[in-house]
C-alpha cells in the first residue's frame, strides 16, 4: 500500500516544476499563433478547446516519469500547447464532410460520395433550400399535396412505370418492398444471388429484416425455372430477382430470363421483384457493359417491382427508386415503414433535376457519372498531354509519365468492365509515392490518388478542368518542399 503510494507520487514530483511553468489560458489567448484559430472559430471556442488541451497535457505530465524535463521552460510549453491545439482544430477540420478531388479513377466511389451531382442538380437544391417549396402543396388547386408527385410523372415518361416511390438508398427500397409485399410469409431467392453489397448489405439479412423467410432455389451457379416453379407453395409471396452487381459467377452458369421467370410469377399470381441495383437508364452496352439491364428493359420484360439507386449508374443523389404496377407501389407507400424511410426537398430536387437531363436527353453532356464514364481515351490523353506540359514547368523533381492504364465504374456496377484510360504516373526525386500520396492526401482540398507499380498514378477521368487546376497547385507547392 504504502510502495504503491509513493510510485504514484514520484512522476508528479517530478513534473512540479513543468506544471508551474504552463502559461495560463489568457496568456496562451494571447499568442500571435493562435489569432488565426480565433478569427476562424471563434474566441470562446478556441478557450475551450485550450482548456481541453491543458488538461490532457497536465493528465501526460503526471503519467509520465519527467518526460517533460525538456519542456520545463515556459517558452517551449508555450510553443508545444500551440502545436497540440492546431492540431486539434486541424483534426477536426479533417474529419469533417468535405469536397474532395477524385484522382482515383474509380467513377462511383462509394468511399468518396459516389455520384457528383449536375449543376441543375445543385441549381434546384440551391433554390428549394434557400427558400420555401412545394413540397407538399399543390399548386394547381391551392391545397395539400404529395410529395414526389412531379418525379413520379418523369419516371412515368422515362421508363414508362405505372408509379413510383422513393426512400432514402435502394437498401431501404428492397427492405420496404419486401417488407410490404412478403412479411409473414416467404420469399423466393436463387442461390446464385444471395448476395453482399458492402456496407453489410446481404439479402439474406434484409429478407429477414422485412419480417418474410427466404426460400432458396437453385445452386450458386445454376438455377432453372423450374426450380423456382417446384419452390412456390402457399406461404410465397414474392419472387426475387437480385443482380449480383459487384461480381459475376462465370462458366458453367444458368438462370432463367426475366421474362421466363415473369410468365411464371403471373401465372401463379404472384409479384416478381427485382433489386436492379444500379439501374442505369442507358443502354450501357456502348461502354463494354453488357449485363447491366436498363430499368425500362426490365419492367418491359414483366418485373412487377424494381428497386435501384439514385447515386450509382443514374449520377443522383442518395435515393432508393422504387418503380412498378400501381397497385404494388400504392401498398407500398402506405406502409408505415414509407416516414421513416422518406426522403426530404433536396433530394426530390435532386432527383428532378437528374431525371430531366435524361428526359431531354443530354444525360452524357450535363451528369457527370455519364460524361465520367463515356469520356474516350483520346480524350483523356489530349488532357494529360496539357497536364503534363504545365506540371513540369512547376516542379522540377517530378518526373510525369503518360501509361495506359484502366478506370473502374465502382459502385458495385459491373465488377469485370475496365474502361481504358491514359494515367498519369508521378516519380519525385525528393519523395517516396506513398509519402506524395499522403501530401495530395493532406491537401487542401484533399487529392486522393492511387498508388500503381510503385508509382503514383493520376486518372484524370474522374478530374474536371477546374480541379485539375487545383491538382498543378499542390504540384508546384511539392516543389517547394
Ligand atoms: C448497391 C446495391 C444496393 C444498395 O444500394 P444503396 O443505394 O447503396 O443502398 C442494393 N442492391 C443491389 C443489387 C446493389 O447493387
Amino acid at each position: 500500500m504504502l510502495r504503491r503510494d509513493s510510485l504514484q507520487n514520484l512522476p508528479e514530483i517530478m513534473s512540479t516544476s513543468v506544471l508551474r511553468n504552463l502559461p495560463s489560458i489568457d496568456q496562451l489567448l494571447r499568442r500571435d499563433g493562435v489569432q488565426p484559430l480565433i478569427v476562424s472559430a471563434g474566441r470562446d471556442a478556441v478557450r475551450d478547446r485550450l482548456r481541453d488541451v491543458l488538461e490532457d497535457f497536465r493528465r501526460e505530465l503526471v503519467g509520465s516519469n519527467g518526460h517533460a524535463g525538456s519542456l520545463a521552460d515556459a517558452a517551449a510549453l508555450g510553443e508545444e500547447i500551440e502545436q497540440r491545439l492546431h492540431s486539434r482544430f486541424a483534426r477536426r477540420q479533417q474529419a469533417q464532410t468535405q469536397r474532395v478531388i477524385n484522382a482515383t479513377g474509380v467513377v462511383l466511389h462509394t468511399n468518396l460520395g459516389r455520384a457528383p451531382l449536375s449543376e441543375a442538380a445543385l441549381a434546384a437544391i440551391n433554390a428549394v433550400a434557400r427558400d420555401y417549396s412545394n413540397l407538399e402543396y399543390d399548386l394547381a388547386s391551392g391545397k395539400r399535396g404529395k410529395r414526389g408527385t412531379g418525379l413520379e410523372t418523369m419516371l412515368r415518361e422515362l421508363v414508362g412505370c405505372e408509379a413510383a416511390a422513393v426512400v432514402n438508398n435502394c437498401a431501404a427500397a428492397v427492405l420496404i418492398t419486401l417488407n410490404t409485399l412478403a412479411e409473414g410469409g416467404e420469399v423466393i431467392v436463387s442461390r446464385g444471388e444471395l448476395i453482399e453489397i458492402g456496407g453489410s448489405f446481404r439479402i439474406p439479412d434484409v429478407i429477414a429484416k422485412s419480417g418474410a423467410r427466404i426460400r432458396e432455389v437453385g445452386t450458386t451457379n445454376r438455377t432453372r425455372l423450374s426450380d423456382y416453379a417446384n419452390a412456390i407453395n402457399e406461404h410465397t409471396k414474392v419472387i426475387l430477382r437480385a443482380h449480383p452487381s459487384n461480381y459475376r459467377v462465370i462458366g458453367f452458369t444458368e438462370k432463367p430470363a426475366l421474362v421466363e421467370l415473369a410468365a411464371l410469377a403471373r401465372q401463379r399470381g404472384l409479384p416478381l421483384f427485382e433489386d436492379l441495383g444500379s439501374g442505369c437508364l442507358v443502354d450501357m452496352n456502348p461502354l463494354g457493359i453488357h449485363d447491366e439491364p436498363t430499368v425500362a428493359q426490365a419492367l418491359k420484360a414483366g418485373a412487377s417491382v424494381v428497386a435501384f439507386s439514385g447515386d450509382k449508374l443514374l449520377g443522383g443523389p442518395q435515393a432508393g427508386i422504387i418503380l412498378g404496377e400501381a397497385e404494388l407501389i400504392k401498398r407500398i407507400k402506405s406502409n408505415p415503414l414509407m416516414r421513416a424511410l422518406r426522403v426530404d426537398k433536396l433530394t426530390f430536387a435532386a432527383l428532378e433535376a437528374t431525371i430531366s437531363a435524361y428526359l431531354a436527353g443530354r444525360a452524357m453532356a450535363e451528369i457527370p457519372v455519364q460524361a465520367a464514364l463515356h469520356a474516350t481515351k483520346e480524350s483523356i490523353t489530349n488532357r494529360a498531354r496539357l497536364f503534363i506540359r504545365r506540371a513540369r514547368k512547376l516542379n522540377e523533381n517530378l518526373v510525369l509519365k503518360l501509361t495506359d492504364g484502366h478506370s473502374v465504374i465502382g459502385g458495385g456496377s459491373a465488377p469485370e468492365t475496365q474502361l481504358p484510360t491514359t494515367l498519369i504516373s508521378l516519380t519525385s526525386s525528393q519523395f517516396s509515392p506513398d509519402e506524395m500520396e499522403e501530401k495530395f492526401r493532406l491537401n487542401s482540398p484533399p487529392i486522393i490518388t492511387r498508388i500503381q507499380d510503385d508509382k503514383l498514378v493520376i486518372d484524370l477521368r474522374t478530374i474536371s478542368p477546374d480541379s485539375e487546376k487545383e491538382i498543378l497547385t499542390a504540384l508546384a507547392k511539392l516543389g517547394r518542399g
